[in-house]
């Protein structure tokens, strides 16, 4: 058995505003997904905007439910939220009241820890995403980038053995997420869980890593489940590289047309 396993997910959303009729107010956003990940695997879900990714990290979460088919951790039946997945969104979501040491231990703050236990059980993790000199900074004096490896010290502190990231450096400059980007890479390197990362970025899919499934527009189906086999840090200039980009954009490229003509058709 592999350590995540998705088995032929399929997602129905309600939708009363849907002008296609045929549907009955049903949606169709995931259809059919099966794919399964070993431990120390980096995925990245890749494909147009609307398909699902989103949708298909929060059924991994345990914050949606398929509407058929099932998640499986570790063995386990995913029912609910658990301390086993930690998530990271794009807006890092921190408590503005607390300062940067205190975010990072927010569940042990909801566990009735200690501050001083809190405090100590954060040095590691502060340290970790680079945040040494932060610690006592509270969230509206940081930038969108240390916002951002707040949010990803307080996954890590939970020791999840899945890591589930939606388009974490999305709103990021370009500069900052090169480095956020590099620096996952050396963290997932030390890391023994599974890293599932939504992007919406072939660049940045291909930089991070070791399989890319691209989707389908919606409903969402694996289009492509690619082996990424670059030697790392990953040379975006390399012949290699841009192999993988060329193959991969025209899937996407494909697939955002075919969504385009899809709306056209609804619409009509
Ligand atoms: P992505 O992350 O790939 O952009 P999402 O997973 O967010 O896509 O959404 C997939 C589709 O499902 C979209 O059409 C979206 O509007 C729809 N959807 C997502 N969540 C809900 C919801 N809670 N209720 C109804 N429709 C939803
Ligand atoms: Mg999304």
């Amino acid at each position: 058995m592999a350590f995540i396993e998705l088995n032929n997910i399929v997602k129905v959303f309600k939708d009363k505003n849907r002008k296609d009729k045929n549907k009955g107010g049903d949606m169709l956003a995931i259809d059919n997904v099966t794919l399964s990940l070993e431990k120390k695997e980096f995925l990245c879900l890749l494909g147009p905007s609307g398909c699902g990714k989103s949708t298909l990290l929060n059924m991994i979460a345990g914050f949606e439910h398929p509407t058929s088919g099932s998640v499986i951790v570790d063995g386990k039946p995913i029912t609910g939220p658990g301390a086993d997945r930690g998530m990271v969104f794009q807006q890092a979501n921190l408590m503005p009241w607390l300062p940067v040491w205190d975010n990072i231990a927010f569940s042990l703050k909801l566990q009735g820890k200690s501050a001083a236990e809190r405090r100590a059980a954060a040095q590691p993790f502060i340290e970790t995403v680079k945040l040494k000199g932060f610690e006592n900074h509270f969230p509206a004096e940081l930038s969108g980038g240390m916002a951002q490896r707040v949010g990803i010290a307080r996954a890590l502190l939970q020791n999840p053995s899945v890591i589930l990231m939606d388009e974490p450096f999305a709103a990021l400059d370009a500069q900052t997420k090169m480095e956020m980007q590099e620096e996952l890479v050396t963290l997932w390197q030390r890391y023994e869980g599974t890293i599932v990362f939504v992007t919406h970025s072939v660049d940045e899919a291909l930089v991070l890593a070791t399989k890319v499934a691209v989707m389908t527009h919606r409903p969402g189906r694996i289009r492509d489940l690619i082996d990424i086999d670059l030697a790392r840090p990953r040379d975006t200039t390399s012949a290699e590289f841009n192999q993988y980009k060329r193959h991969v954009l025209s899937l996407i490229r494909e697939e955002s047309a075919l969504a385009h003509a899809d709306a056209i058709k609804i619409a009509a």
